[in-house]
């Protein structure tokens, strides 16, 4: 009975979200512990985009504030018919928050920024005419960043040029929360960890047309960063993935089994030599440490294969059971499909 009522409110959700209108934008912010700066947010993000005339929707998704920002929300959606909230049952991080705003986002564009007013809405309207010239992510850069301390702004640093290195995505600054993309491009990926400031780096991988634009950035005013020096090992570990991910997405088997067939013959060439050495000549090899070379470099070879292998399994695993295909399609050009069609 419970599910049957639960079923029917989702589908009855559903049917509104079909009868609206697609708004042409949606405008995803993940909210933790922000309640002060709120109100001022979602009317500068209002009053922005009424301006430009764009047809919106703002998703503030609430990560489980405990200072009463979910409630601050829900009060606002009656003020304003164009915000709508995605409250989280608990803390999940920003990523998820994220994550869980693009699940809800209907735009054809969309714009994500920070909670906080460090982003200033003002942006969003430039961003969105940098990606109408053909972009698939136009990335935030804060030219001027307003967080002082050393201990945030040296991390970033060596962030940023750690990133730009591994990921081959040349831009000045992946953390800023300020960017657009084409919501296709969102729909097909995932999100894990602190992945989010990855997107344009994956979106590389996945064949996206990426740029950047230099944005204000303002001192945060009300309550405080929810990170701290923690972060810069979680985005190395990030980093590792990404990493991964590009190298060996479609094909493990080519650089793990490549490395393991090397490890294996050489493993088994010394091994050759050390029983003819053994047999032919009659030598003591017992004591040699080249047969403990070529022990190591046969299970070696071998652990790498299987590692290959593994890695393929996996690899197709994760492409099937999400129906992922291998390509990317960036657009079909074609005449008249029906026509032809029906001649044939
Ligand atoms: N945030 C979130 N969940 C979290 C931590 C942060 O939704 O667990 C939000 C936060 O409210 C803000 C944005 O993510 O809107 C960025 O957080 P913060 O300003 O603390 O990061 P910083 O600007 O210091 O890098
Ligand atoms: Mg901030």
């Amino acid at each position: 009975m419970n599910i049957s009522s639960v079923t029917k409110t989702q589908s009855q959700i559903e049917n509104l979200a079909a009868t609206e209108a697609k708004p042409e934008l949606s405008v995803v912010v993940p909210i933790y512990n922000e309640v002060e700066s709120l109100p001022q947010l979602i009317e500068a993000i209002a009053s922005v985009l009424t301006s430009a005339q764009l047809s919106y929707e703002l998703i503030c998704v609430d990560d489980g504030s405990l200072d009463g920002s979910a409630q601050l929300l829900k009060e606002q959606v009656l003020a304003y018919p164009n915000l709508r909230a995605v409250l989280l049952r608990r803390n999940y991080g920003q990523t998820a928050a994220m994550a869980a705003g693009f699940d809800y986002a209907r735009g054809d564009a969309i714009v994500t920024l920070d909670g906080d007013l460090q982003n200033d809405p003002v942006d969003i309207p430039l961003l969105l005419a940098k990606l109408s010239e053909g972009y698939d992510l136009v990335s935030g850069w804060r030219k001027n960043r307003q967080d002082k301390a050393l201990t945030r702004l040296l991390p970033s640093l060596i962030a940023n040029w750690l990133i730009g290195q591994i990921t081959g995505v040349k831009l000045h600054d992946y953390g800023c929360s300020l960017k657009a993309y084409r919501s296709e491009l969102v729909a097909d990926m995932n999100l894990y960890g602190e992945l989010h400031r990855f997107l344009p780096a994956l979106a590389f991988i996945e064949g996206a047309r990426i740029t950047e634009l230099p944005v204000h950035h303002h001192a945060r005013r009300h309550g405080k960063s929810k990170y701290g020096l923690g972060r810069t090992f979680r985005v190395v570990m990030d980093l590792l993935t990404v990493f991964f991910m590009k190298k060996f997405l479609t094909r493990p088997m080519h650089v793990f089994g490549l490395l393991g067939i090397m490890s294996l013959t050489l493993g088994i060439g010394l091994g050759l030599y050390l029983t003819i050495l053994k047999l032919g000549l009659g030598q003591s090899i017992g004591d040699r440490p080249l047969l403990i070379l070529a022990v190591v470099l046969v299970l070696t070879g071998v652990q790498l294969l299987s590692f290959g292998l593994l890695g393929e399994l996996l690899m197709r695993t994760y492409h099937e059971s999400q129906g992922r295909p291998i390509y990317r399609v960036r657009e079909v050009v074609q005449i008249n499909v029906k026509n032809s069609k029906e001649d044939g």
